[in-house]
């Protein structure tokens, strides 16, 4: 018996070898969680030809591709694997996002120079619906939370502007998936700042209580300017010059005071 047994722990060391260390699962830690804390939503700039060829063969790439027509989702990487496509990125003091996010990449031309001004690329109604069906997936498997579904802009503020202010945010908080700061308190403190607006201090204090990286210089600097302007593109869609205003600053407070549980 004895050698029967010592036999047995022989030729399982010995397959061990073989293929791997020999794991027993048996028993699972009840504190554990998913490392992708993050989403990150892009638009490509690209057709969809173009964005399929840089996003698999070269050095940027992403966890997802969602075509416009037809509306079809390409998983490019793995979700349990690193893509590359955050850059060098922030949100909340958490930095390098790429490691603990997963990617999105949405076919849309992104925009257009033209005589009369920029021309920003709407999304198509379908295109919407596959990415809205790919962020419940998503979110749902690795409990990722609301105010981590975020754009590059949110993350890359001075670099990137996608997926621009065409993209439809409010979409995504009719779903439940983001935080939407409520109209009639936007309203009511927009009447307070319309009196007085608050000064850029102020406004790089919030924006940075909100997430972003933004310099804390009291000067409306060409960064402060952009922080702004992503901040717009994603609230106040018809109106994103990166100029502090009293609509910002109500919407701005009402979000951070929302996070905050007030
Ligand atoms: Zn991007």
């Amino acid at each position: 018996m004895r050698s029967f047994l010592a036999a047995s722990i022989l030729i399982a060391l010995l397959s061990g070898c073989a293929s791997g260390p020999l794991i027993d699962t048996t028993y699972q830690s009840r504190s554990q969680g998913s490392r992708v804390t993050f989403l990150i939503l892009h638009y490509t700039a690209l057709d969809f030809a173009k964005s399929l060829r840089t996003l698999t063969e070269d050095e940027v790439s992403s966890h997802y591709l969602v075509n416009d027509d037809p509306p079809v989702v390409y998983r490019l990487v793995d979700e349990w694997r690193r893509a590359n496509h955050a850059g060098v990125s922030a949100w909340a003091g958490l930095n390098q996002l790429n490691a603990t996010s997963i990617g999105i990449e949405i076919v849309n031309p992104g925009y257009r120079d033209t005589a009369e001004g920029r021309v920003w690329a709407s999304y198509r109604g379908a295109q919407i619906d596959a990415v809205v069906a790919l962020v419940k997936d998503i979110v749902a498997r690795h409990d990722i939370r609301p105010d981590r579904i975020l754009g590059h802009s949110d993350i890359a503020p001075q670099r990137k502007q996608d997926p621009g202010p065409r993209f439809p945010w409010k979409r995504l908080a009719d779903e439940g998936l983001i935080p939407w700061p409520d109209p009639a308190r936007v309203s009511a403190r927009e009447a307070v700042y319309r009196d007085r607006l608050p000064d850029v201090a102020w406004f790089q204090q919030k924006l940075a209580q909100h997430g972003f990286t933004v310099p804390r210089t009291g000067q409306l600097d060409r960064e402060t300017s952009n922080v702004i302007a992503a901040f717009q593109m994603k609230y106040r869609q018809d109106r994103f010059d990166g100029l502090p205003d009293a609509e910002t600053a109500a919407l701005l407070d009402v979000l951070v005071a929302m996070a905050a549980g007030r």
